[in-house]
This record gives C-alpha cells, structure tokens and sequence, in this order.
C-alpha cells in the first residue's frame, strides 16, 4: 500500500489567481433534462462496480469478460487520450481522415460526452485552470481542508451535472464545428453510447453462445468498464490539480501523479501537460511510462499522424522547475 499523498504545504502552495468575472467564455444555460442524464450515466456505471465485488465471487466473471473488458477499456480509452485530448483538444498531431474519424468514434465510446463538447471544456479549462472560469478546479471552494474536500468532489464529477451553465462550443471548438465528419461523429453520440454498452453484450453472447455470456459482459465490459474509465479519466481533473510533482513550472495547480499513469494511459503526467499543452509525450522525463504516446509513435511510423508534436528539449529544459 502507498501512503496517501499529502496536500501541498501552504509554503509551496502559489496564491490562487484573483477571481475577476469573464465575460468571454459566454456560457450558455443547460435544461434540467441534460443534468439528470448527465447524473444517471454517472451513477449507474459507478453502482455497477459496487455490485461488482459481491458478483465476481465465485461466479458472473469469465475470462471471455476480461478480453472484452480489458479491449474495449483500451479502445475507448485512448480514443480520450489521443483522440479527444491530444489530438482534437490540442492539435498535438495531425491524423489522416480515417484516423481522425476512427478517433472521435473511439473516445465518444467513452461515454464521457460528445467530442465536440468535450474538446470545448477541455479547451476552457486549460484557458482559465485553477481560476475563475475553469469548468472543473479542486480549488474553486478554497485552500482549506474542507474547501478542498467540496472541490474536489466538484471537480471529480459533479461539474457535470451541478454547473448550470455550459461551455459555448462557436466560442471554444469553431474548428471541430467546421469540420463536417467530426460534426457527424458528435450528432450520433447517442448511438454510439448504445453501441458502447451493446457490443461487449453481443460479442459476450456470440462468444459463449449464451444469454448469461451476453449479460455478463454487458455487465463488466459495457458498465464496470464505463465506470473505471470515468473515473480515471476524472482523477485527471480532480487528483492531478491537488497532489503529486510540480517537475515543472505551471501558473496552476497541476502535477504529476505516477500512480495513474498506466491506468490513464500516461494523462497523469499532468503538471508536463499544463507546462507544455501541444506536447504528444506528456510522460517526458525518464522512467515515465506514457503509453498514449507510444500509440502516436505507431501511428507517425504508419504514416497515418503525422506534424507530431514531440519533447523539445530546450523548451522542456527552460520549464524544469529548479531544485
Ligand atoms: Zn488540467
Ligand atoms: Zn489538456
């Protein structure tokens, strides 16, 4: 077991920067419908992985569950990771129109949103992180104890369904909105969350020829899957802007957290992110493991990315934080 990391002290903590009202971000008011879906499809998947451990034992779990689990959480994952962040959010590399199809199909399978949606708050968040404006920083409430708890709950999850407004994507994503294929992608989110959950069930029941085999892996590799995602994905938001490393000078709060770098597929290295956002390689310092970027590499050695966006050395050298 790994000790449970400390919050900064108040020495090394950098004064938040003053919460002025932006009026630019122009946000636009969310119906109570979207909330409530918003909240269900972040619960369901999360009681899912409740009811998972009094399951798994002794029966429920086969090892035709865990390929499909483990395989649709890679797809689905870098589909967030290369796709939505690196590549849509950041134009950290260029991919061919196949690739960059296949890569809003892959991270809407995530179900954390459509891409247009989700590369708009990603892009907000990195304007004004850890300030006024930011969708989700741990930091909102405040620096003590119980301001932090609060923020980081908020930032975790509930941004998603408490904020009442929402980022204008004409504001934050006019590119993606342009581009007629990835508007397409974004229109069918909704088919895409059914095929997400529907086709770990369809393969489970092909596999083993069995209704049983068709609902267990809709079970783990549809909902647990889901749910493991999400909240790996969110520990990037709340997490990795409280604890870990400072390696490298930021205006916020980010910081490297080794412990979720596989499961992430290397976005813990997040306070590299924020130092350097158009980077491919966030895991840049030795011994950090970033398999996102590995999966660009291949990709670039395919010729289907290519401009990629790798480590400058010297750039990297002036952000080191000095010990
Ligand atoms: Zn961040
Ligand atoms: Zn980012």
């Amino acid at each position: 077991m790994t000790a449970a990391p400390e919050l900064p002290t108040t020495e090394s903590r950098r004064p938040i920067r003053k919460r002025e009202p932006i009026p630019e971000y122009e946000p636009e008011p969310r119906g109570k419908v979207e909330r409530y879906t918003v909240f269900a499809f972040v619960f369901v998947p999360l009681l899912a992985v409740a009811a998972a451990v009094p399951l798994a034992w002794g029966w429920g779990l086969s090892w035709t569950d865990i390929v499909i689990a483990t395989v649709f959480y890679v797809i689905s994952g870098l589909g967030i990771t290369v796709g939505f962040h690196r590549h849509f959010t950041h134009g950290s590399f260029r991919a061919n129109r196949p690739l960059r199809i296949a890569l809003a199909v892959a991270g809407s399978l995530a179900i954390e949103g459509s891409v247009i949606k989700w590369v708009a708050d990603h892009r907000r968040h990195h304007k004004y992180s850890d300030a006024e404006g930011d969708p989700h920083s741990p930091w909102r409430f405040g620096d003590d104890w119980k301001s932090v708890a609060k923020g980081l709950y908020y930032a975790h999850m509930a941004w998603m369904y408490l904020d009442e407004k929402k980022t204008s994507p004409r504001r934050f994503a006019p590119d993606l909105l342009r581009d007629k294929d990835v508007v397409l992608v974004d229109k069918l989110f909704v088919p895409l969350v059914f095929v997400s959950l529907g086709a770990p069930a369809l393969i489970g029941g092909l596999v083993t020829m069995s209704w049983w085999g068709a609902f267990t892996a809709f079970f783990w590799a549809g909902l647990v899957r889901v749910a493991l995602l999400h909240h790996v994905t969110w520990s990037v938001n709340s997490i990795c802007h409280t604890v870990g490393e400072e390696n490298f000078e930021v205006r916020d709060r980010s910081r490297n957290v080794w412990w979720l770098a596989i499961p992430s597929l290397g976005e813990s290295w997040h306070n590299l992110h924020h130092a350097d956002p158009t980077c491919a390689r966030h895991g840049v310092l030795k011994g950090q493991i970033d398999i996102s970027a590995r999966v660009i590499w291949i990709f670039e050695k395919l010729g289907w990315a290519t401009k990629v966006r790798w480590p400058n050395t010297e750039r990297l050298a002036a952000k080191r934080v000095k010990v």
